[in-house]
């Protein structure tokens, strides 16, 4: 299933923002990779949570460039860090995994889930 994703014409780019600006997160996410991929959104419910993240680091990069702006907080001081990070060094490293962040115990790891199976929860 593995298609190239395409840059998005600016016009596309606020049908896309005006489409996805009431939508809950997982939806938009879908919404904006139906855009740029060609693929049907079902088709794109199926995608591991990984290979989700992985196509929409590959548009940001295509739309805006490596470049992103990073903000942290220092968890003992409350300190805010901004920082500048290249997109090319999230998309190398594993994800988070966020289900073990919810439930430390959890066997299966967030990179696994689909986008399908987090919407019928
Ligand atoms: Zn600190």
């Amino acid at each position: 299933m593995e298609q190239p994703t395409r840059p998005l014409s600016p016009e596309k780019i606020l049908d896309v923002w005006e489409a996805g600006r009431q939508q809950h997160e997982l939806d938009r996410a879908l919404t904006l990779l139906t855009a740029a991929s060609g693929l049907s959104r079902d088709e794109l419910a199926d995608l591991t949570i990984g290979e989700r993240d992985a196509r929409l680091l590959r548009l940001r990069k295509l739309v805006l460039g490596a470049g992103a702006a990073g903000i942290s907080e220092c968890p003992e001081c409350g300190e805010r860090v901004e920082f500048a990070i290249d997109t090319a060094t999230i998309a190398t490293r594993p994800a988070n995994c966020l289900t073990k962040l919810w439930k430390p115990s959890a066997r299966r790891c967030c990179k696994l889930i689909r986008s399908r199976k987090l919407s019928s929860r």
